[in-house]
């Protein structure tokens, strides 16, 4: 499926395989996944559920892999197939009223210490730099796409609060990255679109081998826009040599028609003669065929004496 073989999967199949990660990491990298594909349900008695969604598989073992290792939370795994659309599969981890829940929703910034549900409560593990990467990778799997460097440069995260949209923000913006915002339906989201920092984001979160790829794909990219480039103002140059020779040929044969030229000074005939009789030449060729040579600022300089006087003509 196209789905599979994207840039964007491949990143994340690469940041799903399991790592050498510190502990406090691992519980950090569940937290921005929780955060970014949680929902929560409230049932009755203040108790709440929590589910887990996406639609790709190494995701969904990443997620359960990160809970097992994690968290001693009890959760049923459910696999459906959408009946519309891409009819894609969505994995869901349902995780039930039970005591190790409200941890869980602490970790990802959605309870207060005090155990309220609110938009945003920043966990302190997110001061350390190894968990808020962590963060950042659990919320790019979850939420996250990049576009392969071959086409555009465009790499997003998204998320429902305002105020959890700042805080990711924020967090990029200490790795030197500068996301914008835009809200679309019901999620906002931070978007980059230069390629350096697409790099780093990549980095940062640790995607190496998707990191090399997109370098790679870069300066190929460059170096061939910058041959292009070459190409096209030699092209140019060339085109607009051949147009002034043009004018020229036309100057002198209308010299040439007046009967005027036979009565010109000898070096300025042999200039005319030696341009029709090489039509394709550079002045600074025909100053070099000129007996003695002459440079390329003395034969043009002839030259514009014989097109005033053809001009003249006119
Ligand atoms: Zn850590």
């Amino acid at each position: 499926m196209a789905e599979e073989q994207s840039f964007s999967a491949a990143v994340k199949a690469e940041l799903a395989l399991p790592g050498p990660e510190l502990p406090c990491c691992q519980r950090m990298e569940l937290a921005g996944l929780v955060r970014a594909i949680g929902r929560i349900e409230l049932h009755g008695g203040g108790r709440v559920a929590l589910t887990l969604s996406t639609d790709s598989g190494p995701v969904a073992r990443k997620a359960i892999r990160l809970l097992r290792t994690v968290s001693q939370v009890e959760y049923k795994l459910v696999v459906m197939r959408r009946r519309k659309l891409r009819k894609n599969l969505v994995y869901r981890v349902f995780i039930p009223p039970q005591p190790g829940i409200r941890e869980l929703l602490r970790m990802a910034g959605f309870v207060t210490p005090e155990g309220e549900l609110t938009e945003w409560a920043e966990p302190p593990e997110l001061a350390n730099d190894h968990c808020c990467r962590a963060y950042l990778r659990g919320t790019f799997l979850g939420t996250g796409w990049v576009a392969a460097p071959e086409k555009q440069h465009h790499l997003e995260l998204s998320t429902s609060a305002t105020e959890a949209a700042d805080a990711l923000g924020q967090m990029l913006f200490r790795y030197g990255i500068a996301a914008r915002m835009v809200a679309r339906r019901d999620v906002l989201v931070l978007y980059v679109k230069e390629a350096e920092q697409i790099v780093r984001f990549l980095g940062v979160i640790g995607a190496h081998q998707a990191l090399l790829r997109y370098e790679q794909v870069r300066v190929l990219k460059e170096m061939k826009n910058r041959v292009n480039r070459q190409v096209n103002a030699e092209l140019a140059n060339v085109a607009k040599q051949a147009d002034a020779a043009a004018r020229q040929v036309e100057a002198i044969e209308r010299l040439k028609a007046a009967g005027v030229l036979d009565s010109l000074s000898a070096p300025l005939r042999e200039l005319a003669a030696l341009r029709l009789a090489y039509p394709d030449a550079s002045l600074k060729e025909l100053g070099e065929l000129c007996r003695p040579p002459v440079s390329k600022s003395g034969a043009a300089h002839r030259m514009r004496q014989l097109m005033a006087l053809s001009d003249a003509l006119l």
